[in-house]
């Protein structure tokens, strides 16, 4: 304690220094008898309360009080003057001005030398601003407590430094425990109840909120005590206090999202169900189609009629029409089920972009639409799958065509900067309300007004230009001043650093294909596997037919055929064991074996590779695209065995 210096002022603090600094602190001072009642007058008093000198002195100091804390207040001063104690109480009395203050009233005994109590002394502080800090504080504590029970929430504490956890009743509920708060926790009672396939990522999100003071969050599922149900649950908490740089406390809450979670699981598998449907209705609906196709070749070979050839040609038209929309609609489902897998190479997008041009100009010339290209002088790498982004490139270019009207006009260009590739398709056509931008992203949206919707489709074409571009790394944006005022997309995709292009190698090129070889064709659907024969035969290949995979194999037995084209989906034995069986004999070694089957998915792919599949084409297959192969394989063959 400091000690005053002789002679300094301190000593010389009298009794009117006491007296300043009492009332420079205190609002009033009174004094009652030894009873405890006010007999002489505090003018201190009446001019913090607004009591007349009459009420003070008939009534007392009590009646100022506010009626709601004056009972307490009354038995707590008798209480203090029947047991001769200080007293040291806050509550509420009348302001001069009108309302209510808060007063902490302090009154202490006087003794006389025999001990008796003589008189009280009093004197009121102001505590209006820390009681109402404090009663904000509580309401707010109330508030958030009947937010917390109405929420069914877990509460807790965690001690991080001496382990010790507090919960509130809630939280042993979840649990499926019986509360006992007062029990001393500790975080493994916690995590114990934590699914073991959950645990390592909440005891790593605990040490991540630890480590980086970030907020805790974790889902997970959890086993109850009482009948080992497994529920879910959403846990959050933040670190509320720090010693000497190091976490020591953490508060956060839990609460069941059983219901979320099971909503949310069954929303997945109707999902998976749907993608499901889709995939399998596109893939039952090649069968059909490949028949019409292959119908369709066949009459148009033999028409002679102009009205025959030009109805035969719309029928073809519309039925690869047909056969585009199920392969969207195929394509879609696959990426939704991560069933797409990109082959990727290096390739040039400047090419690809040219050849996208090429493919979809006929549909330009038939609609009377203008292409106008702009592409940069040198290639322009980037790792990537052609078909898909050819795709990609072809579908944007496609909707300009279709979204613009007479004079239509479609500008693409491609740059690249910062090893970035920038597509822009630009056209004057109908253009895109501005809430409609991100949603045409969406899996079968279509802008509803009659102009875009007189052009068909299903809405699937911009949803794979956007998940075919993210799977390449990049991102697709639409813009547009608004309806009537055209519409651009942008394509950013990542590009790798320029190389010298590889030459291609010219010398294997395929020589003449070789006619009048023998091919067998193996399928169950005869309707199928007669067209087939009947297009072959025109290219004058020697075509034998069989309906299930034992008859091919004991018709290839003594047809020794050059190509087998061997459908999968069969019943007894399918097309990849026919294939294994192929491959056995001695005969089957060196046969060219093609699949030509309704089955595309990646899955399929790898299962004919491994039976011994020589190529894998999907129906309805185009014919250009059976024989280049068809050839391909035969003069690959012939070479292999003239070089033995
Ligand atoms: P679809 O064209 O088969 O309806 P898309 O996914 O390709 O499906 O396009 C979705 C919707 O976006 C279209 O229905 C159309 O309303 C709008 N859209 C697409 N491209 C354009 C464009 N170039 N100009 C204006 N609107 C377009």
């Amino acid at each position: 304690m400091d000690q005053a210096l002789p002679n300094s002022p301190v000593n010389s603090f009298g009794i009117q220094d006491y007296r300043t600094i009492l009332e420079s602190l205190a609002k009033a001072t009174w004094s009652a008898d030894a009873n405890g009642q006010v007999v002489s007058d505090s003018p201190s008093w009446r001019a913090y309360t607004g009591q007349t000198r009459e009420q003070w002195l008939n009534e007392g100091w009590l009646s100022a009080a506010h009626p709601d804390d004056r009972v307490s207040a009354r038995q707590q001063w008798q209480d203090a003057v029947a047991n001769r104690k200080q007293i040291d109480i806050d509550f509420r009395v009348g302001h001069p001005g009108g309302g209510w203050q808060w007063t902490n009233l302090r009154a202490t005994p006087v003794l006389g030398s025999d001990g008796a109590v003589e008189k009280w002394l009093a004197l009121n502080l102001d505590v209006t601003e820390r009681k109402g800090g404090e009663v904000a504080l509580r309401q707010q504590e109330a508030r958030t407590r009947i937010a917390v029970e109405a929420a069914e929430m877990g509460t807790w504490e965690w001690n991080i430094a001496a382990d010790h956890t507090h919960w509130n009743e809630q939280h042993f509920l979840l649990f499926g425990m019986e509360p006992r708060v007062e029990h001393t926790l500790h975080a493994d009672d916690f995590l114990r109840h934590v699914h073991a396939d959950d645990l390592e990522r909440v005891k790593a999100e605990l040490a991540r909120a630890i480590q980086e003071r970030v907020p805790y969050e974790a889902e997970f599922r959890a086993v109850r005590d009482d009948n080992q149900a497994v529920v879910w649950m959403r846990g959050y908490g933040r670190i509320t206090a720090e010693f000497n740089g190091q976490a020591t406390r953490m508060s956060g809450v839990m609460y069941d999202i059983t219901r979320r979670k099971e909503a949310e699981i069954a929303l997945r598998e109707v999902d998976r169900r749907k993608d499901e449907f889709l995939a399998m209705l596109s893939h039952e609906l090649r069968n059909p189609m490949v028949t019409i196709r292959y119908g369709l070749h066949a009459l148009a070979t033999t028409a002679e009629d102009q009205v025959t050839n030009s109805t035969l040609a719309l029928m073809n038209n519309q039925t690869d029409h047909l056969v585009r929309l199920m392969d969207d609609l195929l394509d879609v489902s696959r990426i939704s089920r991560g069933q797409i897998q990109l082959r990727k190479e290096r390739l040039d997008l400047t090419a690809l972009v040219g050849q996208a041009a090429e493919a979809v100009r006929p549909l330009y010339d038939e609609l009377g639409r203008g292409l106008q290209l702009t592409l940069p002088p040198a290639p322009i790498y980037l790792e990537g799958d052609a078909t898909r982004l050819l795709q990609v490139v072809t579908n944007l270019l496609t909707n300009g065509a279709r979204y613009t009207g007479d004079g239509g006009q479609v500008w693409l260009s491609l740059t690249s900067q910062d090893q970035e590739a920038i597509l822009l398709v630009r056209d004057n056509g109908i253009g895109i309300a501005e809430e409609q931008l991100l949603a045409i992203f969406e899996l079968f949206m279509q802008v509803d007004n009659s102009l875009a919707r007189s052009q068909g489709g299903l809405g699937l074409g911009l949803t794979l230009v956007k998940r075919l571009t993210e799977m390449h790394g990049g991102r697709v944006e639409a813009q547009s001043e608004g309806l009537g005022q055209g519409s651009t997309f942008t394509v950013h995709l990542p590009t790798l650093p320029p190389l010298p292009p590889v030459l291609p190698d010219l010398a294997g090129q395929a020589a003449d294909p070789s006619a009048a070889r023998c091919i067998l064709v193996i399928d169950d659907n005869a309707f199928a596997a007669t067209m087939l024969s009947m297009l072959l035969e025109r290219k004058g290949y020697d075509v034998h037919t069989r309906h299930s995979g034992r008859a091919g194999l004991e018709a290839a037995e003594s047809l020794n055929p050059a190509a087998i084209l061997l459908d999968i989906g069969m019943p007894e034995m399918d097309g990849y064991e026919t294939c294994r069986l192929i491959r056995q004999r001695p005969w089957g070694k060196n046969v060219v074996v093609i699949a030509v089957t309704g089955y595309g998915q990646e899955e399929d792919k790898r299962r004919s590779r491994e039976a011994g599949f020589d190529e894998h084409l999907v129906k309805p297959v185009e014919i250009a695209k059976l024989l280049a192969t068809l050839t391909d394989l035969l003069d690959k063959c012939r070479t292999a065995q003239q070089a033995n």
